[in-house]
């Protein structure tokens, strides 16, 4: 039997991960349980005169959440049912229910981390849950409620690297990141002589890693570990995290009663139990148990 070239066996099993079905016998990817997701008690009554979004969503019916849709145990749309399940997604269910809506009444939009900003700002979306860490360059143009989870950036190799421990082994080394993101500005301002690669989104990322076209994928760790936990026979996470990334939610900058009410809801939900629950049936799936979510910093 002729031996399989070994990138071309990788570009195999790299269809086979991206497009979630297990074509070697692997399970086909799929969300958390749904009956072990907290339901959100929706706050009927709720209104939010002063805030313009707020207003804009009640009279429309429907609230407009930004996500990411490729990210395993945080924000991931089934493309079989166009479910979307993950951390960010009931983050902003619970949110949504304090605000006084439904999680039938959410519309999810898949905004990669380059447009974020843009998207809050025209108004594309009401609000935005998706690994968004904040930052002061991006105050300047967005507001965020939270932080409701600490990150922190890491590297994803192949299971046989062996030389990259750590972002002082990228010398040399061709990195893949997301445009746009924390992550790929801090590999281009600290680790200059590594070779950054930027995509739209870290699902590329994974592939170019699977085929050999890149030598490391580097962002969060929680957004890392979940692509390793779904492939853990081709990946691995190496070394300690190097950076602190807070999450928060992101909405248009200068809406404050928006800000305090998503503030107060976070709040809310992370005394009463979901956020744990949330976490335990979501992101804790990828193997790192519950930690205690950071103070909410209201600015
Ligand atoms: N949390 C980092 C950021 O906001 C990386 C993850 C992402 O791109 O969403 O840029």
């Amino acid at each position: 039997m002729p031996r399989i070239h070994r990138p071309a066996a990788a570009a195999l099993a790299a269809a086979a991960l991206l497009a979630g079905c297990g074509k070697s016998g692997s399970p086909p990817v799929k969300g958390p349980r749904a009956d072990a997701l907290p339901s959100y008690r929706v706050q009927r009554g709720f209104t939010l005169p002063a805030s313009a979004t707020w207003s804009a969503a009640h009279r429309r019916g429907r609230l407009v959440i930004g996500v990411k849709d490729d990210q395993p145990y945080l924000g991931e749309k089934d493309p079989a049912t166009g479910t979307y399940s993950g951390f960010d997604i009931e983050i902003a269910k619970m949110t949504a229910a304090s605000l006084g809506f439904a999680a039938g009444q959410i519309r999810y939009q898949a905004i990669a981390s380059a447009n974020r900003e843009t998207s809050l700002s025209n108004g594309q979306i009401d609000y935005y849950v998706g690994t968004y860490t904040i930052n002061a360059l991006r105050k300047k143009q967005v507001g965020f409620a939270g932080p409701y989870y600490l990150a922190g950036q890491g590297l994803l190799v192949r299971r046989d690297e062996h030389d990259i421990n750590g972002p002082q082994d990228l010398k040399g080394h061709k990195v893949c990141s997301a445009a746009g993101s924390s992550s790929i500005q801090r590999i281009e301002a600290d680790y200059p002589d590594a070779t950054p690669v930027s995509y739209d989104t870290y699902s590329v990322c994974v592939d170019n890693l699977l085929t050999y076209q890149v030598d490391a994928v580097t962002t969060d760790d929680s957004i890392l570990l979940g692509y390793a936990a779904k492939a853990p026979d081709q990946m691995k996470v190496v070394g300690k995290p190097f950076s602190k990334e807070p999450y928060g939610i992101g909405l248009a900058k200068g809406d404050r009663a928006l800000r305090a009410a998503l503030d107060d809801a976070i709040t809310a939900h992370e005394r009463n139990g979901d956020w744990k629950k949330a976490y335990d049936a979501t992101l804790g799936l990828s193997g790192v148990p519950a930690p205690a979510p950071p103070p909410v910093d209201r600015y």
